[in-house]
């Protein structure tokens, strides 16, 4: 996942086409020849911009934020989407787009619209609010792929704001709920042969990583230093063991009952290093 609005902050307007061309080509030129998936600018409740959002608005988390935000801003995301694309060009990227905060299929249809109008050959949708975990099959018809984004999708699905450090047993990734809805929008991705990722946090722990697999989604985004971890552990167990532990933590009433039963059933190799 590249996210893209380091771009846009510490700004107080939008950085032009121009600056953009130049700053997306100079980091897409190492990945010549290989695929990057960019996500388009995340603005609002943790990521609040001074020239985009209203410092005022009383729950931003729950407001305009994201793609929301881009549909009232449409210039804005058009000449992002075209930087993205022109640097894609110039350096040989083949380039995935997606748009963050997909709340309905109407949401996603809108944005793949737009992102094909510029010549982006495959836009997709970031699943992270319920109502588009739910209604998945819907959006992956609407465009080429999805991506479920694990920190956002828990503070929804939880109604606990990823900020707030008190709530850090709601927003624990070891929550069934957010397994069950992760199977639901995997199970669509398998019916509709489109690719679902994933891209929170969630992914780049070597347990968890297997649970995504486990339901069936099928590329991985973290942090560099959890590569070799995550490698590790996939390499360690079949599709077969890691449906096994996602069953299992389907079955677990909290998150340390799910935790517990992976534990059992994790390589011996693995536990040494937990
Ligand atoms: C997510 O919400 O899981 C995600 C990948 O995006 P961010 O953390 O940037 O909101
Ligand atoms: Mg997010």
């Amino acid at each position: 996942l590249f996210r893209t609005e380091f771009m846009f902050l510490d700004r107080d307007q939008a950085p032009s086409f121009d600056d953009q061309l130049a700053d997306y080509t100079e980091m897409m030129r190492p990945f010549a020849g290989r695929k990057v998936v960019a996500r388009v600018l995340d603005a609002g409740a943790d990521k609040p911009l001074p020239f985009l959002n209203d410092a005022d608005e009383p729950n931003p988390a729950l407001g305009m934020r994201g793609i929301r935000i881009l549909r009232e801003r449409e210039p804005l995301l058009r000449d992002q989407l075209r930087a993205l694309h022109e640097a894609a060009e110039a350096t040989g990227v083949e380039l995935w787009v997606m748009a963050p905060m997909v709340s309905t299929p109407s949401e996603a249809a809108w944005f793949y619209e737009l992102a094909h109008s510029v010549g982006i050959p495959h836009v997709g949708a970031m699943i992270e609010v319920p109502g588009a975990a739910l209604q998945a099959s819907h959006v992956l018809d609407a465009c080429d792929f999805a991506s479920l984004g694990t920190n956002d999708l828990s503070q929804y699905l939880f109604a606990a704001d990823r900020l707030n450090g008190g709530l850090a047993d709601l927003l624990d990734a070891w929550q069934p709920a957010l397994w069950q809805i992760t199977k639901i929008a995997a199970d669509a991705g398998a019916a509709s042969g489109k690719p679902i990722g994933m891209c929170g946090e969630a992914c780049g722990d070597p347990l968890l990583a297997l649970l995504a697999v486990g339901a069936g989604v099928q590329s991985l985004s973290m942090a560099l230093p959890r590569v070799p971890l995550v490698r590790a552990s996939l390499a360690r167990h079949t599709v077969a063991e890691c449906e096994e532990m996602l069953e299992a933590v389907l079955a677990a009433n909290s998150p340390t009952a799910a935790r517990r039963a992976v534990h059992s059933l994790v390589h011996p190799e693995l536990k040494q290093v937990l």
